[in-house]
């Protein structure tokens, strides 16, 4: 599958430079000019990787930085820098950023960094607590309970399973299929219908507003992300 990778930079030359390379080396490319603009992307479109200017117009590039990371969105981060920005380079880091590169920069160099990062970003099993809290919800998952601002809710097994899988997947992108397999298992063979109306049943349930979720986001090219927070 083609890697794709963000860019969010406001200087038009430098991006149409690297939007050429990086297609060049097999990657898929979106760009962003601004850094609100970045976050939504960043968030809904999924890339595999971002690359993230500091001066932006609008939101900078550590404040995109530090969103994504509150959010607990890990997609490798390569911040670029200008010269002489030391402090930034030190902050960029300590925000949650993986690398940073000064510009000017030798495309080469960039890309190499890109390829090693996205080599490095290999998942890790997680485990999930028994008791997990994110917004006004709290699962009690030996109890099979799910608690809204203290009161208990009504949840199926299956809706807590689903919940389940996306909070030790939080942050990352759950495919409609990646449900189907691993909540229903590979014999049923419910419809990607089924599933989405499982969501929205579930969104009713968690999110303030379900018509703009906050917890269980819609990712563009189908699928979901969880936010618990
Ligand atoms: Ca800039």
């Amino acid at each position: 599958m083609m890697k794709k990778i963000l860019i969010i930079e406001d200087e038009h030359d430098l991006v149409k430079g690297l939007k050429i390379n990086l297609i060049d080396e097999g990657f898929e490319v979106d760009w962003a000019d601004n850094g609100s603009e970045g976050l939504r992307k960043a968030v809904e479109e999924a890339p595999d990787l971002i690359i993230l200017d500091i001066m932006l117009p609008g939101m900078n590039g550590l404040d995109v930085c530090r969103e994504l990371r509150k959010k607990n969105i890990a997609t490798p981060i390569i911040m670029l820098t200008a010269k002489g920005e030391e402090i930034d380079k030190v902050v960029g880091l300590e925000i949650g950023a993986d690398d940073y590169i000064t510009k000017p920069f030798s495309i080469r160099e960039l890309i190499a960094r890109i390829k090693a990062r996205l080599r490095s970003s290999e998942r890790t099993e997680k485990k999930v607590p028994e008791i997990y809290s994110f917004g006004d919800i709290e699962v009690d998952f030996p109890g099979f309970k799910v608690r809204r601002k203290g009161k208990e809710v009504d949840f199926t097994s299956l809706e807590i399973e689903i919940l389940r899988y996306f909070i030790i997947h939080q942050g990352e992108v759950v495919a409609r299929n990646d449900l189907l397999n691993k909540i229903w298992g590979y014999e049923s063979y419910p419809t990607t219908r089924t599933i989405d109306n499982h969501i929205l049943k579930l969104r009713k349930k968690i999110e303030d507003d379900p018509s703009h979720p906050k917890h269980i986001i819609s990712v563009y090219g189908g699928g979901y992300r969880f936010i618990g927070q």
